[in-house]
Formats: structure tokens, sequence, C-alpha cells
């Protein structure tokens, strides 16, 4: 399950709905009978901290030096965290695999839609969101901005790249994991979701290079 799901403090700011836990989604899973097995938080391990330091730079940078040099910085920073997610993917698919040579069965992975990380069909165009961020001057800065305009605003379908970076390391393993994606959107407006209501949207580990 998707760390945030279980600890929103690692929410990117104005993402968390509660302090802690979405407690309906593990309350589904729990009364189904399954095991939770948390996923680090990518984010927070390549980004610099539950703050996320690293990503803020281009906050409110339009017209300051740095934004004129934006489309280099964001192919670093994407470099950066492909290295590390790549690392990060490796040891999830190696836990997978420990499941399932010790005869468990890993029912399902569980993402977040619209992260540009952990989405599983839907992720964030971070062109798009990045503009947002650095033409937003840091006092109008507010919750309904970053939710409506820089994360919903901004989706797009395909995987997130901690989710692509699983699914490679899985198809090397031979391991092939179902994927849900919790509906972030839903979450932020209130909206009671069933999490397995629906079949899987992705199987890992199946999709080709
Ligand atoms: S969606 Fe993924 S990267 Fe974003 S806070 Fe949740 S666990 Fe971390």
């Amino acid at each position: 399950m998707s760390h945030c799901l279980l600890n929103e403090n690692t929410r990117y700011a104005g993402g968390a709905t509660r302090s802690g836990a979405v407690t309906e989604a593990i309350d589904e899973l729990m009364a189904s009978g399954y095991g939770i097995h948390q996923l680090p938080c990518p984010e927070r391990l390549a980004w610099g901290g539950a703050l996320k330091r690293h990503s803020l730079l281009l906050h409110d940078s339009k017209g300051r030096p740095l934004y004129r040099v934006r489309a280099l910085l964001l192919r670093a920073f994407l470099l950066w965290t492909k290295v590390i997610y790549r690392r990060l993917a490796r040891q999830v698919s190696r836990d997978v695999a420990d499941y399932h040579r010790s005869g468990m069965t890993v029912a399902g992975v569980i993402g977040i839609g619209a992260s540009p990380s952990c989405g599983v069909t839907t992720t964030l165009d971070m062109r798009a969101a990045l503009e947002v961020l650095a033409s937003c001057p840091t006092a109008a800065l507010t919750r309904e901005v970053m939710n409506e305009r820089a994360v919903l605003g901004c989706r797009r379908p395909g995987m997130g790249l901690f989710v692509r970076a699983l699914d490679a390391q899985l198809r090397r393993r031979r391991e092939v994991v179902p994927a849900w994606e919790h509906d972030l959107a839903a979450e932020l407006s209130g909206r009671h979701q069933g999490l397995l209501a629906t079949p899987p949207r992705r199987v890992l580990g199946e999709s080709p290079p």
C-alpha cells in the first residue's frame, strides 16, 4: 500500500485530508482479510524529506533567473528521481519475490491517482504543474490552488515514475502483481470510494517494456 495511505504526513503541502491514515482504505483491506505492507514514500526519500525541499526550488520563480533555466533543472531533477526510484523499486520487487517464495501471495499494490510517483493509471504533467507553481506568488499558494490547479488540473493518463520503475523491476524478476489506484480527487472532495469495488487498473510486471 502506498505509504501516504497509512501516513498522510508525507503528502505534498495541502494534499493531506487528515492528520494520519486514510482509515477507510485500511479498514476495507483489513475487513477483507489482507495484511498491509507499507511501501516507501519515494518522494520523501528522493526529494528532500517529508517537506520535499528539493521540489520547492522553482516555486514563485517566474521572473527570476532560475525560471529561465527551468527546463534544464526539471530534466536534472527527473534524472535524479529516476535513479533513486530504480533503487527503491528494486528493493520492493525483492520484497514481493520474498513473499512469493515464502508461499504467500502479494494480492496487489495500491497506488495514488494523480501522483507523479505513485499513480497507476493517472499521473501528473510535471511541466504543467511546475508552470502553475512558478507563476503563483507564495502568499497566494493556497490549499485550493495547490490541489485544484497544480495537481488535479495537471493530471494526465499514465503511470507515476515510481510505479513505472516498480513495473520494470517486477518484469525483470518475472513477478506479476495487480495494481489498484486510490482516487485522490475523491479523497480531496470527501467522496467515499471502495478501493476493491473495481477490478485492478493494471497488472504490474506484465506491461510491455
Ligand atoms: S503518493 Fe507516493 S510519493 Fe506521494 S506522498 Fe504518497 S507515497 Fe509519497
